[in-house]
């Protein structure tokens, strides 16, 4: 299986290169925020319980989203990979994630991260929300999104380069460029 992590601060285009993997390399996505606005929107009891914390740009609890990791994974099947985008968001997330996949007799292939400055995460965010009207993407919460980053997601690289799955890209640039490059590291 090849099963990749797709990383970067709020607003490095997760999304967007999540849906041309997917289409060039037939994976299945797993995005945690998809996921959490679809309980938000359907205002289930997870929903109701992590709208607020999503509004103000914090993390859910890592119980949570380990246990809906851990729901997907099972629910999966026979499929090629998984694209993770979104999760793992701290270190607990992600010695979970490994000990899950161990069960499945698989693991993490890549951590692709895009790197991307603040200033242009803050631009894109900030069109986005014109553009698409999403509930966090104001611009205190925009702040909160990326400082939380800074805190506790950035660590999931190290964590992963450690055990030499890292592969760093910039991504400034327009979308076909980065894709080139993820699809390089991929193929
Ligand atoms: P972003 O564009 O900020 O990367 P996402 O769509 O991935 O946004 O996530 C939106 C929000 O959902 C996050 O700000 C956070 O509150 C919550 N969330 C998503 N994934 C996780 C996770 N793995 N751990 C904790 N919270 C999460």
């Amino acid at each position: 299986m090849l099963n990749i992590i797709l990383f970067g601060p709020p607003g490095s285009g997760k999304g967007t290169q999540s849906d041309l993997i997917i289409e060039k390399f037939g994976l299945t996505h797993i995005s945690t925020g998809n996921i959490l606005r679809e309980e938000v929107k359907n205002e289930t009891e997870l929903g109701l319980l992590a709208k607020d914390i999503m509004s103000r740009g914090e993390l859910v609890s890592d119980e949570i989203m380990i246990g809906m990791i851990k729901n997907k994974l099972q629910e999966l099947g026979d499929v090629k990979g998984v694209i993770f985008d979104g999760f793992p968001r701290t270190k607990p997330q992600a010695e979970a994630l490994d000990n899950l996949l161990k069960e499945y007799n698989t693991e993490i292939s890549v951590l692709i991260s895009l790197e991307v400055p603040e200033d242009e995460l803050m631009i894109r965010l900030l069109n986005r929300a014109k553009l698409e009207g999403r509930s966090d993407d104001n611009e205190d919460t925009i702040k909160n999104r990326i400082q939380e980053y800074k805190n506790k997601t950035a660590a999931v690289a190290d964590y992963y380069e450690e055990k030499g799955k890292l592969k760093t890209i910039h991504g400034v640039g327009s979308i076909d460029e980065i894709f080139t490059q993820i699809s390089e590291i991929l193929s």
